[in-house]
């Protein structure tokens, strides 16, 4: 496990740069996320730390000669750590740096953020037990939870070409699909457009063709965490997805936020995972010490949903609910030491979904087709509106962060995108 607590983490800490010392912020200098920015939307790529509403330009900064993010991520833990140290003690209060720094500073909200990283390959788990076992009952009420789930880390290979950065677009999807009165499946815009609210792994340094990684060495190849959000055809996943899972009902967008939260920054918020009893304990290979003290994150998440009349009559989003990482039945360890223990290896920028993130109880649902019980009771919003799933110019948010007595409270930002009508 990857969880000491060091200098970067005090609480006591404050930046020269008046933002990050805002009561909750999202970016305090505990955090220092990375992400990749320009100056202008076609500009030179540049690798940045949040700090408050501003960013650092890293190279400008003389704090790396690395541009490519990719080529970061795959640094030694070590290497990573050494230049979260140095961030820091650059914008705390008092250091020599800030003259020079200030002039490397830029507004957040002045700069285009991009995908923080070149994800190559895109896997989703199903760590969500609550998710699973509700959304198993809608398509299987006998069987919600397959025989496998409490053994094996369920995942698919999803599609990393149409992931893109807070503030994506996308056509409301077309699909096969077959409703209940269908005699034939027909070709439509999908009427049960939804989202699912997740956590994104970003891996750092890979692993080579062959080699396993155990759980002790699996948080060296988790580079940090971003929101996820797998949005999903209902109607089209209901018709394709047996027997091998979903495909086109999840390819024609992915949503992440742009800050990658680093696991050190997280190690603050570190919880114990203990399975619940009477639940089959891990296998040994996804079992460990270290993961049985800290290897879940204690990560608050909430969904918003800001629709087209909200937008007109000049009100704000509405939430639609929360939920913790905590409540996964598997870890950041177990997701990557079970997607290497056949030798698949992975690369950095490799994108490991954690599913959706759903609590126990109803209100805790971390998608429409739980809180709408598959679309049969539609959600009443507070300006009157229904919802049973996402109509067009729909904007979903999602947003994540850590609170813990003695610590600075860190957040993820945010993971915003919007339906637009079928093309
Ligand atoms: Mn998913």
């Amino acid at each position: 496990m990857n969880a000491q607590l060091n200098a970067t983490h005090d609480s006591r800490l404050r930046s020269w740069v008046a933002s990050a010392n805002q009561a909750g912020t999202d970016f305090p200098i505990q955090n220092l996320p990375f992400g990749t920015y320009s100056l202008t939307p076609q500009g030179e790529r540049r690798i940045g730390v949040a700090i408050g509403d501003q960013v650092l330009d890293l190279r400008a900064a003389g704090l790396t000669n690395i541009s490519d993010m990719n080529v970061l991520m795959a640094q030694s833990p070590r290497e990573v750590s050494a230049l979260r140290a140095a961030i820091s003690q650059g914008l705390a209060e008092g250091s020599a740096k800030q003259r020079q720094w200030s002039g490397f500073l830029h507004p957040q909200d002045a700069v285009t953020l991009h995908l923080p990283c070149r994800i190559g390959d895109y896997t989703d788990f199903y760590t969500g037990i609550h998710h699973a076992t509700t959304v198993g009952k809608l398509f299987r009420p006998d069987a919600p939870l397959l025989p496998n789930y409490k053994w094996v880390p369920i995942g698919y290979h999803g599609r990393a070409s149409s992931i893109g950065v807070s503030g994506q677009q996308f056509p409301r999807p077309r699909g096969q699909t077959k409703g209940p009165n269908d005699e034939v499946p027909v070709l439509r815009p999908s009427q049960r457009l939804d989202y699912e609210l997740e956590l994104g792994v970003l891996v750092g340094q890979g692993n080579a063709l062959g080699d396993a990684v155990g759980m002790e060495q699996a948080e060296a190849h988790a580079f940090g965490l971003v929101l996820l959000n797998d949005w999903s055809a209902r109607d089209v996943q209901a018709w394709e997805y047996q027997p091998l899972g979903p495909f086109l009902s999840k390819s024609f967008a992915s949503t992440i936020s742009p800050w990658i939260v680093t696991l050190e920054a997280l190690a603050p918020f570190r919880a114990a995972f203990a399975r619940p009893e009477g639940d089959p304990q891990p296998l040994p290979y996804l079992d460990s010490p270290g993961n049985r003290q800290q290897g879940s994150l204690d990560v608050e998440l909430e969904v918003w949903l800001h629709t087209q009349a909200m937008r007109d009559a000049g009100l704000s989003p509405e939430r639609l609910s929360q939920s913790n990482f905590r409540d996964a039945y598997w870890t950041v360890a177990q997701m990557l030491t079970h997607h290497t223990v056949n030798g698949c290896n992975l690369q950095p920028g490799d994108l490991l979904g954690s599913g959706t993130l759903s609590g126990a109880r109803s209100e805790q649902a971390g998608s429409l087709l739980e809180l709408s019980a598959g679309g049969k009771n539609a959600l009443k919003l507070a300006n009157g509106e229904t919802r049973t799933f996402l109509e067009d110019g729909d904007t979903i948010i999602l947003r994540a962060w850590c609170e813990r007595e003695g610590f600075q409270r860190i957040g993820f930002g945010e993971c915003r995108g919007q339906v637009l009508p079928a093309r």
